[in-house]
């Protein structure tokens, strides 16, 4: 009882782990919640200073929703801090193109799944582009990987975790002692419940499908047991295995996957391993609306470009952020707009600092020793669990410090200190409106960039500083990085954080 206790303590505030872990050795500590395990775990990568990451994508079937672009928002945001933190990541999302809703839809539209998967998956990248979520490193589809899918099966066959039995093959659940362990579920109560829906060729009513027959009239792909298609469990240990490696660092996905998907995956990939394949299971809350959870099924999802169509991108993104991921997020139109009306305070700062020179004054003050320690706050913070709820106090605290120092008459280093700051946070969070590359109509831009380039390697920083202004006074936004000037062009919407039309 009292670990129950103390785990859920943990769970719902996280304490200064990493704090207490840097102050003991000194060193960088990012601790990340376990579900497995029920507490916060330092992340320890397999191999040294590079995090691999697989979360579950979507199925695309249907529009995307707000209950996708949570997770990816989410883990875009972890991906985008242990890479400031100086990590290599390489983070893989699939989409199940292959799954039993895909071949319902399929039947009812008269459309094949090919050309439904096509259409949202495209809608799911463009709609996730303009919440300004980078791509995946990799992002393999199930119709790409029977090959691997079907050698899982096989292995699992040979090793006897898995039977075949007319035309269908199954896991044998009962060979691993730690089934249900993941999702907090006994064996025994849950066979009950697996007894509702009994099939004459399970062996035993727990196990479950890693490939099913296909009947005469449903589609099917070859695979030595005849045609069928794979179960989505196994669809996903194959995919990571694949493209990470038999054990990696991170796995996400929405807590909803806890049972049976996530529980089937590591029983599998224990089964193939013969131990753990993951070292820290990482599960984000669920969105509700009036405290019922969003999803297909239940036909109450907030549709991703209708909500576009209402506000701008980088409200919707920071919406999705201003909740710990762990926690649900009961979505609100009242909310949202209320959120939004929050964030102006940050882009009306931005607006004022913006072209704000850089300055090395730090005056003795309090509020300029608060902006001069907001980069190493702000991304421990995030060490803890990826608080972005904290993190997102913590910038609206350096907000305020920063107008304490205008009004204190040191407008011209508090501008430039809030300036610094405000790239930090925004190259983590994406709080300011998304940014473009500057394309072809920067034919002149280009030209002072190179010139611009040229003045900083010959050391001739006034003419290179002017440059600069000309640049950002022709509505550039100019980031200097160790291989040179890069340009963008923000977006004209990025004054207007509140609702675009109501
Ligand atoms: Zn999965």
């Amino acid at each position: 009882m009292l670990w129950e206790n103390l785990t859920w303590k943990v769970a719902v505030a996280p304490s200064r782990v990493s704090d207490f872990f840097r102050m003991w050795g000194g060193v960088l500590v990012i601790a990340v919640y376990d579900s497995l395990n029920r507490r916060m775990t330092e992340l320890v990568p397999q191999r040294p200073g590079h995090v691999s990451i697989y979360t579950c994508g979507v199925t695309p079937y249907d529009h995307t929703h707000l209950g996708h672009a949570r997770p990816a928002v989410v883990w875009d945001v972890i991906r985008r801090h242990l890479m400031r933190r100086g990590y290599i990541v390489s983070y893989v999302q699939n989409f199940t193109d292959i799954d039993d809703k895909l071949i319902q839809r399929s039947r009812e539209t008269g459309r094949s799944i090919e050309s439904l998967a096509e259409e949202y998956i495209a809608e799911y990248h463009a709609l996730t582009l303009e919440l300004s979520v980078e791509p995946p490193d990799f992002a393999p589809r199930v119709s790409g990987n029977l090959d691997a899918i079907v050698d899982y099966i096989r292995r699992l066959i040979e090793s006897e975790y898995a039977y075949s039995a007319d035309g269908s093959v199954y896991f044998r659940v009962s060979r691993d002692p730690e089934y249900g362990r993941l999702s907090g579920r006994n064996l025994n109560d849950m066979r009950e419940g697996f007894r509702i829906d009994p099939d004459p060729f399970k062996e035993r009513a727990e196990d479950f499908a890693l490939w099913k027959k296909s009947q005469v009239d449903e589609p099917g792909w070859e695979s030595p047991w005849g045609k069928g298609r794979p179960g989505w469990h196994i669809e996903c240990s194959a995919m990571a295995r694949r493209y990470l490696g038999a054990r990696f660092d991170l796995h996400g996905g929405g807590m909803d996957l806890l049972f049976p998907h996530h529980e089937n995956e590591r029983a599998q990939s224990r089964a193939l391993l013969g131990g753990e394949p993951v070292s820290i299971w990482v599960h984000s809350g669920l969105i509700t609306q009036g405290g019922v959870k969003m999803s297909k099924s239940l036909k109450n999802g907030v549709n991703v470009g209708a909500l576009l169509e209402r506000y701008s991108p980088h409200v919707v993104r920071t919406y999705l952020l201003s909740v710990h991921y762990r926690s649900p997020l009961d979505y609100d139109d009242a909310r949202i707009s209320e959120w939004g009306q929050g964030l102006a305070r940050i882009e009306r700062l931005w607006e004022e600092v913006r072209l704000a020179p850089p300055t090395q004054d730090l005056p003795e003050e309090e509020w300029a020793q608060e902006l001069a320690l907001f980069e190493e706050r702000f991304l421990s913070t995030l060490d803890e669990d990826f608080n972005t709820a904290r993190a997102f106090a913590v910038v609206f605290d350096m907000v305020a410090a920063t107008y304490r120092g205008i009004e204190s008459g040191r407008g011209e280093a508090a501008r430039a200190w809030a300036r610094r700051n405000l790239l930090v946070a925004d190259s983590i969070l994406g709080f300011l409106a998304p940014v473009k590359p500057a394309t072809t109509d920067g034919y002149l831009a280009d030209t002072l960039v190179e010139r611009r380039n040229q003045a900083r390697q010959e050391g001739n920083f006034q003419w290179a500083d002017m440059l600069r202004d000309v640049l950002i006074q022709s509505g550039y936004e100019v980031l200097d990085g160790p291989h040179g000037t890069r340009l963008f062009r923000r977006e004209d919407t990025h004054a207007k954080p509140t609702p675009k039309k109501q």
